[in-house]
């Protein structure tokens, strides 16, 4: 797979894979979305076999993955490997089957509106308050003891 194509996968194309009307889901979603290439096999990061979709800015809340027969959910965790290296991964999975979410139409819709909102919450109370800042920071902007952003850090003269 191109990863350069995957890039540029945004929530038109999320819109089709999950067979739902693009407005119901953007409605739904926080904030924009963008394709992620999978992680090479090395490095962990995404599952292969998967058409993967983050939504939300400037950090990611929630990751969607599409395969040929599922559809998952789920809380984005990124792990550094090496400074300017973020890897993207998955925590805390609500997977449904695309033939089941495609049948049953209601239910499938209730399903990814729950799993969204649910992996949300999560992804955001993992958030941290800067105490320099006061910002809000997904914990891998906030450095390894919980209290300053890489931001501050980095005007401090912290090296990564
Ligand atoms: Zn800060």
């Amino acid at each position: 797979m191109d990863r350069e194509f995957e890039w540029m996968l945004n929530a038109t194309d999320l819109a089709m894979l999950l067979g739902v009307e693009e407005t119901w889901l953007t409605e739904l979603l926080p904030g924009p979305v963008q394709g992620v290439p999978a992680g090479r096999p090395c490095e962990g990061g995404l599952r292969p076999g998967y058409r993967w979709f983050v939504a939300g800015k400037p950090a990611a809340l929630v990751v969607i993955g599409v395969s040929t027969e599922l559809v998952v959910v789920g809380v984005p965790v990124v792990d550094w490997h090496g400074p300017g290296t973020p890897v993207l991964r998955t925590s805390r999975e609500e997977v449904a089957e695309r033939e089941c979410l495609a049948f049953h139409r209601d239910a499938g819709r209730a399903w990814l509106k729950t799993a969204i909102r649910d992996a949300r919450v999560m992804r955001e109370r993992r958030f941290r308050v800067c105490v320099r800042c006061g910002e809000r920071n997904p914990p891998e902007w906030m450095d390894s003891l919980d209290r300053w952003c890489h931001e501050c850090a980095a005007r401090e003269g912290a090296v990564f």
